[in-house]
């Protein structure tokens, strides 16, 4: 039997670079919710299939990753079986095949259930894609990140440095991210775009206290309405 739903399915997409990861979590912590990464399945899957020289179009065999992989996601890390892929799936290389192998619809079914998994139960924070789209189309709230291409370079650019990934400069780094976010909205199945019922934050000028704070209130806002939905007339 389905385990019942506890606190509310919060979806956040946007593209790369939005500050997505950073706010989610500190809006997770916020809430004592459970953060959950997306675009991390997809970049184990991109792992797996450049370790293993799978051809990121076949999708029949990264269906058969998918379903092979045993992954595990906790707040901080990425586990493949034992294996801690935290650091190797952040890699930009990664990014790029994330972001080619999940075009595949196969790849995305097999992706599917155990999102909704992940999430069902709620009291979570999903960020992707195609959260508030396809993978929890009824999600509680919707949120949809997105700022300007030469601000999200600059953050992706300033994230590799701190990380040393110092042979990547500032132009290549936005040229894959504008490669991605067209490769990411232009693709037939569960395109990357907000749904229809998100709120559209701006983050190019938001400090990232400001972003968590907006998100916070629409929490609020949203609470405030379920409970007067409880007690008619108060
Ligand atoms: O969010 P992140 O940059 O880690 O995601 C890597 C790639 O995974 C994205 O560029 C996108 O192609 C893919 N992705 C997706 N659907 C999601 C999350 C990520 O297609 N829900």
């Amino acid at each position: 039997m389905a385990e019942t739903k506890k606190g509310l399915i919060i979806a956040i997409d946007g593209p790369a670079g939005a500050g997505k990861s950073t706010v989610s979590r500190l809006l997770a912590e916020r809430l004592g919710y459970r953060y959950i990464d997306t675009g991390a399945l997809y970049r184990t899957i991109g792992l797996l299939a450049w370790e293993q020289g799978v051809n990121p179009d076949d999708g029949e065999r990264l269906a058969a990753l998918c379903d092979a992989a045993d992954i595990t996601l906790s707040d901080t890390r990425v586990l493949l079986g034992a294996r801690d892929i935290s650091k190797d799936i952040r890699r930009p290389e990664m990014g790029q095949m994330a972001s080619e192998i999940s075009a595949q619809p196969q790849v995305r079914r097999a992706l599917l259930g155990l999102q909704r998994r992940l999430g069902g139960t709620g009291a979570a924070i999903l960020e992707g894609r195609d959260i508030g789209t396809v993978v929890f189309p009824d999600a509680d709230i919707k949120i949809f990140l997105d700022a300007s291409i030469e601000e999200r370079g600059r953050r992706r650019y300033a994230e590799l440095q701190q990380r040393g990934e110092a042979e990547v400069s500032l132009a290549q780094t936005l040229q894959d991210m504008a490669e991605r976010d067209r490769r990411d909205s232009q693709r037939a199945h569960a395109p990357l775009r907000p749904a229809a019922d998100a709120v559209r934050i701006d983050t190019t000028t938001l400090t990232q206290a400001d972003v968590v704070d907006s998100m916070a209130e629409l929490v609020h806002a949203h609470a405030s309405i379920e409970s007067k939905k409880e007690k008619p007339g108060s």
